[in-house]
């Protein structure tokens, strides 16, 4: 149930404290979030909540951060297994996620927590203000709704091998107490005992021949399930797991046979629903600006398996300020940041770091980035007409944008990227003169984009160069706006 009073509360803060909402926005989320119950309130997807209430994707994103500003909501990264779609790990901060690497224990495969792809950001609203009665321990059926991602829908085939086939049995002990699976144990079968909640595996072979002990015990200990392999007989068997830990914790019993399961994974592949990923958050202006980054560890290394990278660079700058004087000159530069800034939060966009006259950008998708490089251009021409500058110099940038894989280090509080893709963006910028787009062959390659440059009648020429500290020929292209 919602307490209405409270959300509203939260909500007039909301309005209070960042302006930059508009009112009649707020409401509306309001109104929407009031409609909404229980599970529903629980790891919204920003992306399916903008579509299915018709909202701008990038405001809900906002809304929703700036509501977790306030207290309205929390956030929430959980690493998707992209196989079975398990939630293997879920934090309010990517604290413990700094080594980068996460192991599904129900595939038993590990994985690279890559950013941009298994990386699951979802917003659940504060328990003060709506208040749940949701308990992941009452059934196996819940039990595998509160781990596996709801935006990841499994395959008839894989539904069905879940279900009717490795499904053995289910229990939930609370702290200190006992809980028990019976089942028939088949010869030559292997099973795992698993605790999707901590994160632990135990082994169960059945031989094949008849013993006396048809009741086993185990423990659930804070270092494992104990033992962690056993040898069982074939027949009606009862396995007793006594929980030693201080909370309530899960067990499912498994028929496990890793080569068929994958078999059905890889040929009948799950279908995923678009999700906000956490490269996208990184990308959005106002998460960087609410300042959730202070969360994240020290040590953070992230592998991000698609980054689009943009550059621009202020043509003779120095020559500025010469004509110009210091104040005048650094209060313009100042002043063209803003407008890059805005053009990149209009397209989905972050600035990551401005050095000098320079910025680095990152976007979600390469067609973001050459959409925000073209209206950056036509918006500097129209700047140059329209403002009157002190002397007969005119504003002028030369951009490069490249896209490829990258690592996400936290480095000054804040989060870059680090990593060849990003040299070679920087060195596809340096290439370019005033008023001119250069892209390398990743981006041009890159879906929408050559359309997008049809569509804009954009005109590119194709070059092969030598890209310093690159030991390969690159394929890259000159942009200009037609004038
Ligand atoms: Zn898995």
């Amino acid at each position: 149930m919602i307490d209405h009073i409270k959300l509203w509360s939260h909500l007039q803060v909301l309005q209070d404290s960042y302006a930059f909402f508009d009112a009649a926005d707020v409401q509306r989320f309001g109104h929407i979030l009031e409609e909404m119950s229980g599970w529903e309130l629980f790891r919204i997807n920003p992306l399916q909540f903008a579509s299915q209430h018709h909202f701008n994707a990038i405001l809900v994103q906002n809304l929703f951060i700036y509501a977790t500003k306030v207290g309205l909501f929390q956030m929430e990264w959980n690493m998707l297994c992209p196989t079975c779609g398990g939630m293997e790990h879920s934090y309010g901060s990517l604290h413990e996620l700094a080594d980068g690497h996460f192991h599904c224990i129900v595939c038993n495969v590990d994985y690279d927590a890559e950013l941009d792809r298994y990386i699951e950001v979802s917003f659940t609203m504060n328990p003060e203000v709506a208040c749940f009665t949701y308990s992941p321990f009452t059934n196996e059926k819940e039990y595998e709704n509160y781990f596996i991602s709801r935006n990841y829908h499994r395959s008839v085939e894989h539904q069905h091998f879940t279900e009717n086939i490795a499904f053995r049995g289910f229990t939930a002990p609370m702290g200190g107490q006992a809980g028990v699976i019976r089942f028939e144990a088949k010869a030559g079968d292997l099973l795992r005992l698993l605790s999707l909640d901590q994160h632990m595996v135990s082994y169960i072979r059945v031989g094949d021949e008849a013993a006396s002990a048809k009741t086993l015990t185990l423990d659930l200990t804070p270092d494992g399930i104990t033992p962690p392999m056993l040898t069982i007989a074939p027949g009606e068997t009862e396995l007793i797991i006594q929980n030693h830990l201080e909370i309530q914790a899960g067990l499912v019993l498994l028929f496990t046979n890793l080569e068929m399961f994958h078999h059905i994974t890889t040929s009948h592949p799950p279908k995923l629903q678009p999700f906000l990923t956490g490269y996208m958050l990184l990308n959005n202006q106002k998460f960087r600006e609410a300042l959730l980054i202070e969360k994240f560890p020290d040590d953070l290394q992230l592998r991000l398996s698609n980054i689009t990278l943009l550059f621009t660079d202020l043509q003779n700058s120095t020559e500025l300020y010469e004509l110009s004087g210091d104040t005048y000159a650094y209060n313009l530069v100042q002043e063209h940041f803003k407008l890059l800034s805005q053009v990149v939060s209009k397209h989905g966009g972050a600035i990551v770091k401005t050095m000098g006259d320079a910025i680095m950008a990152t976007f979600t998708y390469p067609c973001d980035g050459v959409c925000a490089a073209y209206e950056m251009l036509a918006q500097i021409q129209e700047w140059n007409q329209r403002k009157e500058l002190k002397s007969d110099y005119q504003m002028e940038l030369k951009i490069g944008l490249h896209t490829g894989s990258a690592l996400a280090v936290k480095a000054n509080e804040t989060i870059d990227f680090f990593g060849q893709t990003v040299n070679i963006a920087a060195r596809v910028q340096s290439i370019a003169q005033a008023g001119e787009i250069w892209l390398t062959d990743e981006v041009f390659q890159s879906p929408e984009v050559s359309s997008l440059l049809q569509t804009k009648g954009i005109v590119h020429e194709k070059y092969s160069i030598l890209l310093k500290g690159v030991n390969r020929r690159s394929i890259v292209y000159k942009c200009a706006l037609s004038t």
